[in-house]
């Protein structure tokens, strides 16, 4: 598409409009294809599932739009994050990767990409360009982290890290593209769980890498043909549903997050709370430079375990439930998938209900604590 005085966001809606001939259907179709028809001569045709799917394609081309990059899709947010430490690193590589991130990454590289000959070292996101680059092949961050939203600065550690040789890996789960946008600050790789707010609905695993580099692209694209981790063309549409409507969903949560943050913090029941957008938040000024939105992730530590999970069974708009980003506002007491996090702290994941009623809801949970 050409460039246009217009946002990403009112483009999208029209992308796959612009190629479109008389009689084709508007919204996206789903193809549940393995094989093509392929006689004689396969090149420059589709030509089997595992590499080629038009609503595979059709969502690559969407989520890339977004990203200003080429995208890859993946069965899973971890099949993104796998398919870039596995496919970009080499026995005798170093990678560092935040120690306060999403647990599942640090997982991975500790039980697998360890045994193949990767050194993995760890350090807190608040921290992390302490100590350095040097030696690293891959410096791998998430900010804000999940989930003490600690933040750290994406340009300066680009910056290092490419003065140092090494490439740089942002996690953007949290914030989306339309949050933050890791690879205009510097970042060669953005991975993604398309789980959380792209698709929105909590119906579905997705994820992806973008990345500015051919080469790059390329590397993730053969790691995904030949290890075989290609998403379904169903999921794939959901995904591609999801995100036409994800910036006004975005927003409304961004929205909502930072008026029940501050309402929140002033509860005589909380002991603290983390929203980037809290002027007094650690978070707050480098927050304010890196991203565009603050988010509508909300941490809240209450004063026990019983606390917590009181405020959470009390509260008839919050659904108990692991991840975030959906519809539906949703929290759980992250202690108990023992993060290292206070007993009582709870990750709040604002959803797109009305914020009034929100709040209306979470007070009267909170005021009962006293009780
Ligand atoms: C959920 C999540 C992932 C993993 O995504 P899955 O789709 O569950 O594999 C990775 N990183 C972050 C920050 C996440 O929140």
């Amino acid at each position: 598409m050409e460039e246009t005085e217009f946002s990403r966001a009112a483009r999208l809606a029209h992308l796959r409009g612009e190629g479109l001939a008389k009689g084709d259907p508007v919204p996206l179709p789903l193809t549940m294809a393995s094989i093509y028809h392929l006689p004689g001569d396969p090149v420059g045709f589709r030509q089997y599932g595992r590499t080629d799917n038009p609503t595979i394609e059709a969502l690559e081309n969407a989520l890339g739009f977004l990203e200003g990059a080429e995208a890859i899709a993946f069965p899973s947010g971890m099949g993104a994050i796998s398919a870039a430490l596995f496919a970009l690193s080499r026995a005798g590589d170093r990678v560092l990767l935040p120690s306060d991130g999403y647990y599942t990454t640090r997982l991975v590289a500790d039980r697998f990409l360890k045994a193949f000959g990767v050194a993995v070292d760890m350090r807190p996101t608040v921290s992390f360009a302490d100590g350095g680059f040097a030696g690293y092949r891959m410096i791998y961050v998430e900010t804000p982290s999940n989930p003490m939203l600690d933040v750290c600065d994406l340009a300066a550690v680009a910056r290092d890290a490419h003065a140092a040789g090494a490439l740089v890996v942002a996690d953007n789960t949290t914030m989306t593209p339309y949050g933050q946008r890791p690879l205009d600050l510097g970042a060669d790789i953005v991975v993604a769980a398309d789980t959380k707010a792209p698709n929105g609905h909590s119906d579905v695993l997705f994820g992806h890498v973008s990345t500015r580099d051919a080469k790059t692209a390329e590397a993730i694209r053969a790691w995904r043909k030949l290890a075989g981790g290609i998403p379904g063309p169903f999921e794939a549409w959901l995904v591609h549903r999801g995100l036409e409507t994800l910036e006004v969903r975005f927003d409304r949560m961004c929205a909502s997050a930072g008026m029940l943050a501050q309402r929140i913090a002033a509860h005589p029941a909380v002991s603290s709370v983390r929203y980037p957008g809290l002027p007094g938040d650690p978070s707050h000024n480098l927050a304010r430079t890196q991203m565009s939105r603050f988010g509508f992730l909300i941490g809240l530590t209450l004063e026990s375990e019983g606390a917590a999970e009181r405020f959470i069974g009390g509260c008839p708009l919050i659904q108990p439930a692991t991840s975030f980003g959906g519809v539906h506002t949703s929290a759980e007491r992250r202690a108990r998938w023992g993060d290292a996090v206070a007993p009582g702290f709870v990750r709040l994941s604002i959803g797109c209900e009305p914020a009034e009623d929100l709040w209306k809801a979470i007070e009267a949970s909170l005021d009962a604590l006293a009780d």
